[in-house]
């Protein structure tokens, strides 16, 4: 890791502006110099109509190509090398509502995976989806592994996860919940309240306890009523909250995107998968923890027909917020990237600026993969087809 290269792309998109042209150096990993490109003599790769965008950032992913977040680190790190080739710099694995034994196991899973080398994205820290979750709003969460918010759990499951513990999604309404917030924020744990059945009030009370980020807005959470705009009321209308969107026009109509682009405004709206194994295989049958999934046409769903996470991709995701949404291709990226490196802390990435890291994705003119680069290593490169 750490390497150095010299891009020549046709474009380069910066958080200011977008360069035609341009010659992107990496030295050490590191972004060192971004200009218009005077002739390709230095260029140690050339993609002469290639888009060079921030490598994404997925902070909430359950398992890609036969790959689930449990207790193998091979499996996380399985996972990390498979979604380089969807533009994926950067990922937080996220378990789904499983017994304490089997999230610390995770945990311990998640800190041997940071620390080891691979050619994969850098994985970010693990995301716990769960267990402390609303059953009346459980989706695909087993019902079985819900359970009210337990601190002393909590802190087994962060000391597993030996600093590596980045995220946790509860519901805020739960007995527990705001006593478990501050523990976790007290670790530097981002909390997201998700799968919920919390009232404006109760989330408002969440958000102002340090509650940042709403887990895959709209879908887990109440409806909207004019009277009662329950926590998606107060999600769309907070400017300190940032908001998930599952981008695969199944778990939200586009006009739902669109709301929350005009509430919020695209810097508190950030792309997700909500990914499982069964991404880029073939349709069947496969699992979430312990339950039971049928995939059918790219859609997953739970034998009554719940929506069982999805078969997304960052780069898919991309592709239709441009092309079926109507977002320019820099406020789409800008959703990929630098949102959601922001929400979960991350200062060194997520925008193509000196001195950051070299994560960068290079995308072809129809905004498909063609290169990643991962602290300027070149991680996945697609060949001519
Ligand atoms: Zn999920």
């Amino acid at each position: 890791m750490a390497a150095s290269e010299t891009l020549a792309v046709g474009r380069v998109l910066t958080p200011h502006t977008t360069i035609e042209d341009a010659v992107l150096a990496i030295e050490d990993g590191r972004i060192a110099a971004i200009e218009e490109r005077v002739d390709d003599a230095d260029a140690t790769l050339s993609f002469p109509d290639g888009i060079a965008v921030p490598g994404f950032v997925d902070t909430h992913v359950h398992g890609y190509a036969g790959h689930s977040v449990c207790g193998d680190p091979d499996a996380l790190v399985g996972i990390a090398e498979g979604v380089v080739g969807t533009g994926v710099t950067t990922l937080f694995p996220t378990t789904v509502s499983e017994s304490r034994s089997v999230l610390v196991a995770a945990a311990e899973a998640t800190a041997t995976a940071v620390e080891r080398d691979h050619d994969g994205a850098a994985v970010g820290g693990l995301h716990l989806e769960g267990p402390y979750l609303d059953p009346d709003q459980r989706g695909a969460q087993d019902p079985d592994a819900l359970c009210d918010p337990d601190v002393d759990e909590l802190r087994a499951i962060a000391d597993a996860a030996d600093g590596t513990l980045s995220r946790i999604t509860l519901a805020p309404e739960l007995s527990g919940a705001m006593e478990l917030v501050r523990t976790a924020r007290g670790r530097d744990i981002v909390v997201s309240a998700g799968h919920t059945a919390a009232d404006y009030d109760t989330a408002s009370r969440a958000f102002d306890a340090g509650v940042s980020i709403a887990t895959h807005l709209y879908n887990g959470m109440g409806a909207f009523h004019h009277r009662e705009p329950g926590i998606l009321g107060a999600a769309l209308v907070r400017e300190d909250v940032t908001a998930e969107l599952i981008a695969d026009l199944i778990h939200l109509h586009p006009a739902a995107i669109e709301l929350a682009l005009a509430a919020k405004g695209p810097e508190r709206c950030m792309l997700v998968t909500d990914a499982i194994a069964a991404t880029e295989l073939p349709d069947g049958e496969y699992e979430i923890g312990d339950l039971d999934v049928v995939v059918e046409d790219g859609e997953s769903r739970l034998a009554d027909g719940t929506l069982a996470g999805s078969t997304l991709t960052m780069d898919a995701a991309v592709r239709n917020l441009v092309q079926s949404v109507g977002v320019g291709l820099p406020t789409a990226v800008r959703m990929a990237s630098t949102v959601p490196a922001r929400a979960m802390g991350l200062q060194d990435r997520g925008r193509l600026a000196p001195g950051l890291r070299g994560d960068v994705t290079v995308l072809d003119p129809d905004l498909r993969v063609r290169a990643t680069l991962v602290d300027g290593e070149v991680v996945h490169e697609r060949g001519d087809d």
